[in-house]
């Protein structure tokens, strides 16, 4: 078979280049190795996960949270099976989706193994042993990330797990120990604290989400510590061990002394790493970046072999669903002749804890190493009605803007539906609002969304009105 794009890889870049690929005329296919589409985000990562953290935040809030509210529950359990089976329902529910929506964009779908003959013939290995060849005048490799550890930890994947052990286990964990206060373990930390689990983090550096601006990650901590969360930061993890169910983790403080954790499961999530196994990279000559394993692209997404491109967790940039879909419409396009484009700088990055945190643009720390002069304008959620009504008052919107011109530069959120509440941040950084826009457009009310325009109002001219 002979097509105009080859994608390798199905999850949210893949689908998505093959659907946009689809859609401009390109005849298209795209080649995933297990029986479901999808990739990481659908089946393993973004999507079990937050429906693990929907049903866990209704089991909190109907055990902390009804009786004030005026609802008396009698007899409150956690049926973690059913919990963990409605994921599943979810998933396949997705997976199924994506399936669909290959058949309506007429993109072939081959299963198996994607790996290089030459740059334009890609040859299939599927289970049972058997191949196939097919050809491309382009390839576009979506093949994404694995979960990656430390050399001195070995993950058995039954008590030191990762992610996606994380999100099948058959128990509540009583004694969780996470490694790495990032994103993977705050929100699956969260799953299983809600569930009464004690969930001790071991993070090497001196503050949680530590790429997030750092107001949000002390924000974070606090409102944590409240759901049943330890954190031992500054905490260098030196080993882990099992005996039977017990695992032991060794780790040195910051003033050097050695510290022992001890709990019924671990979870690393250090990180994840680019994954190309399989891919006969070395039959068309590219090398991978020492850094993180990464598949090399120009600014174009292209690799140094012309009519190859990489996309998503592959390449470099910020791992995460939004970026992957945004290049996966680049190459798409770019490969049809267009001239898109992809704003890096606007890519929002979102922690599904409760409160949720979101984020967008430059960070304090930032603005302050650049040099730029900046004003900061914050309300905390605690000043909203909507919020109060909701007992949601944890939480603040700061909005970061040019000293001289007002441009906003960077809004930083904690609070409640944060992820969604990002999007206005978004769409006023790439139409390069200033704060007073933002400050002058009419919101809702009561909505959550007020609160950003009171920190807009802060930024301004100080002169937020509700507070
Ligand atoms: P992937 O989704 O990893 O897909 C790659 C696909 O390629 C896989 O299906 C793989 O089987 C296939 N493949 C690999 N090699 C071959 C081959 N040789 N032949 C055929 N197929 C191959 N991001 C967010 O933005 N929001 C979130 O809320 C979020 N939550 C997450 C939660 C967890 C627990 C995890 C682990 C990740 C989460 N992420 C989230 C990150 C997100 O999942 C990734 O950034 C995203 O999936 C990357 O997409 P991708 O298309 O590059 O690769
Ligand atoms: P991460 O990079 O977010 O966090 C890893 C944490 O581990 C960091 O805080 C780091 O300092 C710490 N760490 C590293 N080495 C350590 C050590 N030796 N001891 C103790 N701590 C150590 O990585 P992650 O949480 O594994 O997530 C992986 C990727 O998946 C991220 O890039 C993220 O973007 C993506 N993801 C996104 C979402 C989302 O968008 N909501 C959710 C889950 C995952």
């Amino acid at each position: 078979m002979q097509y105009d794009v080859v994608v390798i890889g199905s999850g949210p870049g893949g689908y998505v280049s093959a659907i946009r690929c689809a859609q401009l005329g390109l005849k298209t296919a795209i080649i995933e190795k297990y029986s479901t589409f999808g990739g990481t985000c659908l089946n393993v990562g973004c999507i079990p996960s937050k429906a693990l953290l929907d049903s866990s935040e209704h089991y909190l809030n109907a055990e902390k949270h009804f009786k004030e509210h005026g609802i008396e529950l009698k007899d409150l359990k956690v049926n973690f099976k059913q919990m963990v089976s409605r994921k599943n329902e979810v998933v396949a529910q997705t997976t199924a989706g994506i399936t669909f929506l290959m058949k309506k964009n007429k993109i072939t779908t081959y299963e198996g193994v994607g790996s290089f003959v030459d740059k334009n013939t890609i040859k299939i290995t599927k289970k049972d042993g058997s191949s196939e060849e097919i050809s491309s005048k382009n390839v576009i490799i979506a093949t994404g990330s694995k979960p990656s550890s430390l050399p001195s930890i070995k993950v058995d994947k039954k008590r030191i797990i990762t992610s996606t052990e994380a999100l099948s286990l058959t128990e509540i964990p009583k004694n969780l120990i996470l490694i790495g206060g990032g994103v993977i373990g705050l929100e699956l930390g969260s799953v299983y604290a809600r569930l009464g689990a004690k969930v001790t983090v071991l993070e090497y550096l001196d503050s949680i989400i530590p790429t997030m601006d750092k107001g949000l990650g002390k924000e974070l901590q606090k409102s944590l510590k409240n759901i049943g969360f330890e954190f031992l930061l500054s905490h260098k993890v030196t080993g882990a061990t099992v005996k039977g169910k017990k695992v032991t983790v060794t780790a040195e403080d910051s003033k050097g002394n050695e510290v022992v954790v001890e709990g019924d499961y671990c979870l690393v999530a250090v990180g994840r790493i680019a994954y190309t196994e399989g891919l006969g990279l070395d039959k068309i000559g590219i090398e991978l970046e020492e850094r993180g394993k990464k598949i090399p692209v120009d600014e174009h997404l292209e690799t140094p072999v012309k009519g190859v491109f990489a996309i998503g967790d592959v390449v470099k940039g910020a791992m995460l669903a939004h970026k992957a879909e945004e290049e996966g419409v680049y190459v798409a396009e770019l490969i049809a002749g267009q001239k898109p484009h992809v704003n890096y700088n606007l890519i929002p990055g979102v922690v599904y804890t409760w409160p949720e945190v979101a984020s967008v643009g430059a960070t304090e720390d930032q603005l302050k190493k650049d040099g730029k002069k900046y004003k900061s304008g914050s309300y905390p959620f605690k000043a909203s009605a909507r919020a109060r009504a909701s007992m949601d008052t944890e939480g603040f919107v700061k909005v970061l803007a040019d000293a001289e011109t007002d441009e906003i530069l960077g809004i930083h959120i904690i609070g409640p539906r944060a992820a969604d509440l990002i999007a206005e941040a978004v769409v006023a950084m790439e139409f390069r609002a200033s704060a007073e826009d933002i400050a002058r457009i009419c919101h809702a009310h009561p909505t959550y969304s007020e609160a950003t325009k009171e920190a807009a109002l802060a930024a301004t001219a100080n002169r937020a009105i509700n507070i």
